[in-house]
Order: structure tokens, then C-alpha cells, then sequence
């Protein structure tokens, strides 16, 4: 299983860049997972080649950052730019029902299967209903999306084991009590990685306002480089 960084900011992009949209593939499987700000040109760079095909789309939930060019995807499928119809995957849907969309609700607990992934669905702390996502492969690696959440108990549980966690960790630190709420911090995002038993993790969904973010010395975890690609292959050692 391969995972692109398509973009990686949460709502305040940086010059050139995107917001969350990551890229799923495992042999022929491809998943687009949320479709923030640039996806879309994000996608064609990887598939130049028209009508693009994508098995799903799968939205972790209907912030802007994280679904803003859902409907550009929809025009795209429309003109017969995009095999239709699409299977669209979100826990809310009520603007999402087109006929090029096979729109399903996803909720607390839901697996399904996507080619050759399984996907696992978990409600996750966020100020709109939200779904963390497992995606595993036939090779049992699997990659655990956070979505955007703050911090609950049931994230140590949801993240158990994953190979790799991909994480919220906009907040750089715990002076914002009302983002932490709905946010993770960075020192959050790396005790989750140690108490889940993840073997390495990509801190995403930064904020580009001209701070800089605390320097990870746990060298299992580092932050999102937007182009990024990542194999997912067996443990090592945790
Ligand atoms: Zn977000
Ligand atoms: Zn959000």
C-alpha cells in the first residue's frame, strides 16, 4: 500500500500548496482520501491521462479543508472526466446526493471494502461528526488516519497497531483551549503513536501562519512534506 501527501494543511495553505488530501493505492486501488484545497490538480499531476479513475472518494468530514473540491470532482464525473459512478464515503451526505455519486453515510464502526482495502470507521472528537479511518491492505499494513480530533481515550484504542498514523497535529502546543477540543497538539500526536504502538507517524493538518512548529525528536515521527510518498511495509520493531 502507497500513501501521497497530496496536501497537508489544515484551512490556511501555504503559497502553492493544498489542504488534506492524501492518495491511497494498492495495485489497481485508488483512494482519495479527502479532497481539501489542489486535490484535484494534485491528482492529475499522478494521472495526467482523462477519464481519471478513482475506486473512491472518502471524506473524513465536511470541513472545507477537507472536502472543498468534492464538488469539482462532481463536475469532473459530469463532463465523463471521472469514472462514474463514484463511490463517495462521508458521515454527512445531505449535499452529496448526485447522480454520479454511489453516496454512502458512514458511522461509528463501519468497515467496508474498497478493491483490495478494508476500511475501518471511528467516530472521532471534532466539532462536526468526523470519522478517524483504518485502511488495511491484504498484507494486513494498514495506515490509521485521524481525521481531525481531539484528544479521547478511544483514539489509543482506534489507532492500535497501525503502521503508520496520520495525524492531526495542527496545535502547537495546549494554549488554545477551545482548539484542543477539536485539534490534537504535536506532544499529543506523539504520545498516541508511543501508547498505540503505531511504528511511525506523519504529524498533518498544519497551520502556515508564520510560527514555527516544535522541533520531533522521536525519530519515528515527522512532519508532513506535501509530495510525500510512503510505502507501507511490515513492522520492525516498535
Ligand atoms: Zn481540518
Ligand atoms: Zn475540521
Amino acid at each position: 500500500m502507497k500513501l501521497t501527501l497530496l496536501g497537508m494543511y489544515g484551512p490556511f495553505p501555504a503559497s502553492g500548496k493544498g489542504c488534506s488530501s492524501y492518495l491511497i493505492e494498492d495495485g489497481d486501488t485508488r483512494i482519495l482520501l479527502d479532497c481539501g484545497s489542489g486535490s484535484l490538480s494534485k491528482c492529475r499531476d499522478i494521472f495526467p491521462d482523462l477519464p481519471l479513475r478513482l475506486d473512491a472518494i472518502v471524506l473524513s468530514h465536511m470541513h472545507a479543508d477537507h472536502a472543498g473540491e468534492i464538488h469539482l470532482f462532481r463536475y469532473m464525473a459530469e463532463f465523463g472526466k471521472l469514472n462514474t459512478p463514484v463511490k463517495l464515503f462521508s458521515p454527512e451526505t445531505d449535499n452529496l446526493q448526485y447522480p454520479v455519486f454511489e453516496t454512502v453515510r458512514t458511522y461509528d464502526g463501519m468497515q467496508t471494502t474498497i478493491g483490495s482495502l478494508t476500511l475501518g470507521f471511528v467516530a472521532v472528537q471534532h466539532a462536526v461528526p468526523t470519522m478517524g479511518i483504518r485502511i488495511t491492505d491484504s498484507g494486513g499494513h494498514s495506515i490509521f488516519y485521524t481525521g481531525d480530533t481531539g484528544w479521547f481515550d478511544g483514539l489509543v484504542t482506534a489507532a492500535q497497531g497501525a503502521d503508520l498514523l496520520l495525524a492531526d497535529a495542527c496545535l502547537r502546543d495546549e494554549s488554545n483551549e477551545k482548539a484542543l477540543k477539536n485539534h490534537m497538539t504535536v506532544a499529543q500526536v506523539l504520545s498516541l503513536r508511543q501508547k498505540a504502538g503505531c511504528n511511525a507517524a506523519v504529524l498533518t493538518h498544519l497551520y502556515d501562519d508564520g510560527t514555527e512548529y516544535p522541533a520531533i525528536i522521536d525519530r519515528r515521527c515527522i512532519y508532513a512534506v506535501e509530495g510525500s510518498v510512503f510505502e507501507i511495509i511490515s513492522h520492525d520493531t516498535k
